[in-house]
């Protein structure tokens, strides 16, 4: 008989179904992330961690998490009275997961206690709250990722800041000075173009006289506008001098609600629990934030954060994803022996493992380099500069494959909703799409080693870290160098390839340097040396398949 218990039923006993992975901790079993943490300067934060983990993991967390995708939130646009409201209605599930993630300041933690490791531990915390459920990391990471575009206007940062970093959750819809704590959105993208902001049509009149922290009225719409329920938002707009960026509260100075309103909620393929918008804003008032016509440099800074999100995202997103697998795997039986057991699944399984530990490892030695930037470290801004595209591309866009081929390791059952695989699975590809879609990623990595070429000698300082340890490694990376720059008139239509062979170099270069060794001996097989086909599942045969698959084991 298989490892499940037997349960009766009136014509048939049920077996050979694995139980629910919950009640377990998702930090304290997640080997590469606990490693990651102490390495990479968080250590500090492993009590945090493990209390967080306990509750993400939980019955309850999860089961909020279900809640929260089964009812999407509503809009009422309009009270009984037909007075417009412009509000968005949630499960209450919803607004439990906020409150775990603001009350653990999620949202704010490296601006609260600024210090060596603040990035890296918030990283690591965020990806335990987004594996019991990843919309909540919407306004949670832009709110995070505010800050450092919101000092770029003294005034209002001091006027903000606070509401900002509150670790209240207050989920009612009152002028800001009413409320225990705020949260901020962004809103760049309009129908005519996201990628290409400079295409935007709002417009910015200034009502007394202008310029930065001046008062303005915005005219004009936006195309994508999530979690619209925020108290605030970024927003761009053109001005006489070009894009500038403006902080627009839901409400305004006098209480009376802002000319911000929601036309719609998006039917989104994923990311179901958090509501995306359209909005108009109808004469919104407004305050402008940094220099005029400087609005995408400004809004930058927080778009920064937002791709580190991204990053974290997707690695949170291959854990959670490997933890089913093998969940599933472990304690279902198929041809007399369980599936974790079975020659193939064990090569499916452990590389999904490499690539997850790969995606964990990287991500959170991205974080870091926010953590050094902050201290005032040249060099690690110019790492950032292009390792923070790399990775969004690379993690973003490995994300679907990934997640399906967990999806099939349960079989049927996966293609199943109570799963939680089709819930994986369609949010998989969004982090790939928001803060700059894949192409975009490639096009800022070639943008940023032109303005900046030191990027690539600090990106590749870091790569050869790893030099002389993995002779698979040192071929790689010297084969790539000779392709950077290359033809010049070809660079954008090489520009996925370099990409991607940085991303895969710098991972490679990690796991030699930091990951289990038998994790590192596969990653190079297969993703240096080329001994691997094209779908996971086709690691080399002498692969140390049972060390990887054991390290990665979730324990309930
Ligand atoms: C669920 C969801 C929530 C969102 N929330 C927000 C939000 O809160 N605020 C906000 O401002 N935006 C938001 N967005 C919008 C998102 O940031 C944009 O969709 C994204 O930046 C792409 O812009 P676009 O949709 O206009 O596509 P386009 O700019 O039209 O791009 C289409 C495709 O063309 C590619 N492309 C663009 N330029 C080039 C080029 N030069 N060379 C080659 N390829 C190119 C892109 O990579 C992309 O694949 C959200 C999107 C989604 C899906």
């Amino acid at each position: 008989m298989a490892t499940a218990e037997r349960r009766s039923s009136a014509t048939h006993e049920v077996f050979n179904q694995a139980p629910p992975l919950e009640d377990y901790n998702p930090f304290d079993a997640d080997e590469p992330l606990k490693e990651a943490l102490r390495r990479e300067g968080g250590d500090w934060a492993e009590d945090r961690a493990q209390e967080l983990g306990a509750i993400c993991g939980s019955r309850q967390t999860i089961r909020w998490g279900v809640e929260a995708n089964e009812r999407k939130p509503e809009l009422r646009t309009h009270d009984r009275y037909g007075n417009r409201i412009d509000e968005v209605e949630f499960d209450p599930s919803w607004h439990e997961l906020m409150r775990i993630g603001v009350g653990n300041g999620l949202h704010a933690a490296p601006w609260r206690e600024p210090g060596p490791g603040a990035h890296v531990a918030r990283a690591a915390l965020f990806m335990l709250l987004m594996q019991a459920e990843s919309g909540v990391g919407c306004p949670i990471s832009m709110t995070y990722s505010a800050i450092p575009a919101l000092r770029k206007q003294p005034e209002l940062a001091a006027e903000w800041e606070e509401r900002f970093l509150s670790l209240d959750y207050d989920e009612r819809s009152l002028p800001a000075e009413r409320k225990s704590g705020s949260l901020c959105g962004m809103a760049m993208t309009e129908k005519q173009g996201g990628s290409d902001v400079r295409a935007n049509t709002t417009t910015a009149t200034p009502l007394n006289g202008g310029g930065p922290g001046a008062e303005y009225e915005i005219v004009g719409h936006k195309w994508f506008c999530s979690a619209p329920m925020c108290d605030a938002f970024l927003v761009l707009a053109q001005t006489e001098s070009g894009i500038s960026c403006f902080l627009m509260p839901r409400w305004t100075p006098d209480g009376e609600r802002n000319a911000f309103h929601i036309q719609r909620l998006k039917d989104k393929l994923g990311n179901r629990s958090n509501a995306s918008s359209e909005v108009e804003f109808r004469g919104a008032w407004a305050r402008m934030v940094g220099e005029e016509g400087r609005g995408v440099p400004t809004i930058i800074e927080m778009v920064n954060h937002t791709r580190l999100d991204c990053v974290i995202g997707a690695a949170t997103g291959y854990r959670a994803g490997v933890v089913a697998a093998l969940n599933h795997t472990a304690h279902r039986a198929a041809f007399g022996k369980e599936l974790i057991d079975q020659p193939l699944m064990r090569n499916v399984l452990a590389d999904l493992c490499v690539e997850s530990e790969a995606a964990t490892v990287s991500g959170m030695r991205l974080a870091r380099s926010y953590d050094e930037v902050a201290a005032g470290d040249d060099q690690a801004l110019e790492f950032r500069r292009l390792a923070n595209a790399v990775l969004k591309y690379w993690l973003c866009k490995r994300a679907p494959s990934h997640a399906v081929e967990c999806l099939e390791c349960h079989g049927g059952n996966g293609y199943v909703e109570e799963s939680g695989m089709p819930r994986l699975y369609r949010e998989a590809p969004l982090a790939s799409i928001w803060e700059g879609s894949g192409n975009v990623q490639c096009l800022d990595v070639l943008r940023g080693m032109v303005k900046s070429p030191a990027s690539v000698d600090a990106f590749f300082a870091e790569v050869l870290e790893g030099a002389g340890a993995e002779p698979k490694l040192d071929a790689y990376v010297s084969s790539l160098r000779d392709e950077i720059p290359g033809d010049i008139d070809t660079i954008q239509t090489r520009a996925r390839r370099i990409v991607e062979k940085m991303a895969i170099s710098l991972q490679a270069s990690l796991l030699v340097r930091y990951g289990d060794p038998a994790v590192a001996d596969a990653f190079c097989a297969s993703r240096l040396s080329g001994d691997w086909g094209h779908a996971f599942g086709t690691l080399p045969a002498g692969t140390d398949f049972s060390s990887i698959i054991q390290r990665h084991q979730p324990q309930s």
